[in-house]
């Protein structure tokens, strides 16, 4: 039956493609993917599949009960855009000002609306049940797997797979972890209040620009100095904000940023650091600060039996020439908190472009869509190892 199943995908691959560009066209950003959810709906409503609409937000889970005895298991793929102004030249360009699928999650939707169509026609022959988990807003905290989760509608579920079109790796490729797979990632912001005045007179002030200064350097020295060298973390600010012109000095600085870290004690470790760091510093230039610290993703964890699924399948699949058992990326991903929840795993289905390749979130980004069926293929066959 795989075997047949797998020529049904590659049968279905311009399907694919069209509805991938369809969805390339009208991106949503996370939250008010109303029109995808409403497509998606539309075609399962259309199969005459089961589904939920309106699940934890704007999710929606369509289910295909399988004619034999199994086991019931989740395929995840996450649907909404981001706020990016889609500036390649592609005939499925972006229709909407400032919105893009700059990660791939059209592709992700793509593959596995074609997929559930394929698995209808074997539904008298499947064993367990197929839960088609098509999740909103995994761009953007708190995300849209912790209220889908929340929302009982996953508690039947045995187990969970899911896969991302992952540019930086060749078609071909899949990737996946037994255990950490990707980071922990947080935000933070600090805003440090000084005190102005003129330029030329600097022992009046409390420079926000230079005492904002010492919190960068210093803030680095966690990852390299106070760390465990064995344990793994990311402390980068990407927003230094402070003063108006050249002969003023400035009386705030905001400075914003994120952190990784694979484990959560590591977080901990961060989170108490990162304190001390700002309290010493501003209490040393007798100055006031507020610094925010808001908890994104936690890590997310392959369950071991699980990835060793997902790699089995990558080996039986003819399209896949490597299939690899990674170190973690530092990358977040809300699916994490599925495998707290339920045994799953998440891999990395290789879709680098021909050409020109643009990371994850650039403004240029873009996937090879010969990597949709290989998505397909490998959930449907892990879906299989999961059944034996
Ligand atoms: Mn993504």
């Amino acid at each position: 039956m795989l075997k047949n199943i797998h020529q049904a995908i590659d049968q279905s691959y311009s399907e694919m493609v069209e509805i991938r560009r369809h969805l390339h066209q009208y991106p949503e950003v996370s939250f008010q993917e109303f029109k995808t959810a409403q497509y998606i709906a539309d075609f399962y409503e259309e199969l005459g599949i089961p589904y939920e609409t309106n699940v934890g937000g704007n999710g929606v889970i369509a289910t295909l009960t399988g004619g034999k005895p199994g086991k019931t298991v989740a395929l995840r793929a996450d649907f909404d855009g981001l706020p990016i102004q889609d500036e390649k030249e592609v005939p499925y360009k972006s229709k909407h000002d400032g919105v893009s699928h700059a990660c791939g999650h059209d592709g992700h939707t793509a593959t596995l609306l074609v997929l559930a169509k394929v698995m209808q026609a074997y539904q008298a022959q499947l064993p367990g049940t197929i839960v088609f988990l098509h999740q909103h807003a995994e761009e953007l905290t708190p995300g849209g797997a912790k209220p889908i989760l929340e929302s009982g509608a996953l508690d039947h579920v045995d187990a969970i797979f899911g896969t991302h079109l992952w540019a930086p790796l060749p078609v071909g490729v899949l990737q996946t972890a037994k255990g950490t797979f990707m980071a922990g990632a947080d935000r933070f912001e600090i805003i440090i209040q000084g005190v102005g005045g003129h330029g030329a007179a600097p022992h009046e002030t409390k420079d926000a620009i230079v005492i904002g200064a010492q919190l960068v350097t210093q803030l680095q020295q966690i990852v390299s100095r106070r760390l465990s060298p064995l344990k793994t973390a990311v402390v980068t600010v990407g927003v230094f904000e402070a003063g108006e012109t050249f002969n003023v000095i400035a009386d705030t600085a905001k400075l914003i940023g994120t952190a990784r870290y694979l484990d959560v004690e590591t977080q901990e470790q961060l989170i108490q650091e990162m304190d001390m760091i700002i309290n010493g510093v501003c209490v040393s230039h007798d100055i006031s600060y507020t610094f925010d610290y808001q908890k994104g993703y936690p890590p997310l964890v392959n369950h071991v039996k699980e990835a060793e699924l997902v790699l089995e399948a990558g080996k039986a699949i003819d399209d896949i020439h490597t299939t690899e058992d990674a170190l973690p990326v530092m990358g977040g991903e809300d699916f994490s908190y599925y495998t707290l929840a339920k045994p799953g795993a998440y891999f990395f289905t290789g879709a680098q472009p021909e050409g020109e390749e643009y990371p994850h979130h650039h403004p240029k980004f873009d996937i090879d869509e010969r990597a949709l069926p290989i998505a397909a293929k490998t959930l449907i066959q892990t879906y299989f190892n999961y059944q034996d």
